[in-house]
């Protein structure tokens, strides 16, 4: 989709550091980290949220490479979270799907929050 960031990372036309890729997903470092570790999954395809008709497979290859983007970056054994922001009352910013994976600190109890 033009004019969309995170489908210019997708289609390698924007850097970003990937740290994984597959036919599906693309995972690439947060360009503004909340925690010593925060990369974002996304599908290659572009779908604005998960509202957006994401197929079944799709869906399914965002949060299989879940666990694989936690070993890759460290944290599958000290734990991590998974969030995904979607759509305007949860403040989405990038109107391209995209599961946040956080770890590499304590993070406190708050279901919600990067915090
Ligand atoms: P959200 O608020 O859930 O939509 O999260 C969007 C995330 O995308 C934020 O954490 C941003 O820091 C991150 N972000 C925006 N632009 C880039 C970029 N070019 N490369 C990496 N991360 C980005």
């Amino acid at each position: 989709m033009d004019n969309c960031i995170f489908c210019m990372i997708a289609g390698h036309t924007l850097d970003a550091r990937v740290v994984y890729e597959d036919d599906l997903v693309l995972a690439f470092d947060d360009i503004t980290p909340q925690a010593p570790v925060h990369t974002l999954i996304i599908p290659k395809c572009h779908y604005a949220d998960m509202s957006d008709n994401v197929p079944p497979a799709v869906m399914t290859a965002l949060f299989t490479a879940v666990p694989k983007v936690a070993a890759l970056k460290g944290v599958d054994t000290t734990g991590y979270r998974v969030i995904v922001n979607n759509g305007r009352d949860a403040s989405q910013s990038v109107a391209h799907l995209h599961v946040h994976l956080l770890g590499g600190r304590s993070m406190s109890h708050g279901m919600v929050s990067f915090g």
